[in-house]
């Protein structure tokens, strides 16, 4: 497993980071630590410029990406993650439509991108996932969805901490055009349904809390056409900037949700 702590080469030498409270694993970070004052003062610099740039010292949770077109089903597999290993998926549009909702200056700008079925800003979304992956329930682990979509994203977060596998869902153009197009989300709960795949017991109305449910401004076929052509143009440079990091799984995202999920586990316990 690749070492999850960055050692800036100046600081790289006889000395090397030590986690608080455990011995290093032989190799790790491939330097050995000798006794003195040396140590102890290249580990307070060290930890002090982790800090900074805000890289964990030593990362055990689970860091995972879906990657893939919209409605290629990241929000629902991640779902079923989620259930599994107890760590919460982290959506930018979830986190953008409750900003638009609360109707906050970050909303308001983000809702005309929205709307058009293009990007919010980058150092929007950087800002808002710096924020959310620092909150306690991240603590074990997240599963990213959503985010990134641009390379910039990507080095951002990068800066921030290091995603151990990224799962690419593969799903045809004209799949996605019927997924989204009936796509129903409600107004209070966020629970998401389809007019023919996972259609609500009431039509209209949310199973879990009854509210009216309705379809976001960028389901519509025409957004959903723009949202395909922006998604293609500006992501895939990150099919190859992950697969370059070793670190891409391509799933056929067509398949079926019991066998994504099971496909996305079979990967997830290869990296644990
Ligand atoms: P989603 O729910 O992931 O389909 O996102 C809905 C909309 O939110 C997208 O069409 C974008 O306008 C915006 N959005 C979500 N995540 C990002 C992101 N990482 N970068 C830029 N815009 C985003």
């Amino acid at each position: 497993r690749a070492p999850s702590v960055f050692v800036p080469s100046c600081l790289r030498g006889p000395v090397v980071f030590q986690a608080r409270g455990r011995a290093p694993a032989s190799g790790e970070n491939g330097r050995t630590m000798p006794a003195g004052s040396a140590s102890l003062a290249a580990g307070a610099v060290l930890h002090s410029l982790l800090s900074r740039t805000r890289i964990h010292p030593k990362e055990d949770r689970m860091r995972l990406m879906m990657l893939g077109p919209p409605g290629a089903g990241k929000g629902t597999i991640a779902k079923k993650l989620i259930d599994k290993y107890a760590v919460p998926q982290l959506s930018t549009g979830a986190l953008l439509r409750a900003a638009v909702q609360e109707g906050t200056p970050l909303g308001l700008e983000a809702k005309k991108c929205m709307d058009a079925g293009d990007l919010v800003p980058d150092k929007v979304v950087i800002g808002l996932i710096k924020e959310r992956l620092t909150q306690r329930d991240c603590t074990k682990g997240f599963i990213l969805d959503g985010f990134p979509r641009t390379l910039p994203q990507a080095e951002a977060l990068a800066r921030i901490t290091k995603l151990q596998a990224v799962i690419n869902l593969d799903v045809p153009d004209d799949e996605v055009i019927s997924r989204l197009s009936g796509r129903r989300t409600c107004t209070k709960c966020g629970a998401i349904y389809h007019v023919r795949n996972i259609p609500p017991k009431t039509p209209g109305k949310c199973d879990k809390d009854g509210a009216d449910l309705f379809q976001r401004d960028d389901d519509k076929e025409e957004a959903i056409r723009n949202r395909l052509n922006v998604s293609r143009r500006q992501t895939l440079p990150l099919i190859d900037y992950y697969r370059a990091a070793g670190i891409l799984h391509d799933v056929d995202g067509a398949a079926g949700v019991d066998n994504v999920t099971a496909a996305s586990v079979k990967i997830i316990e290869t990296i644990k």
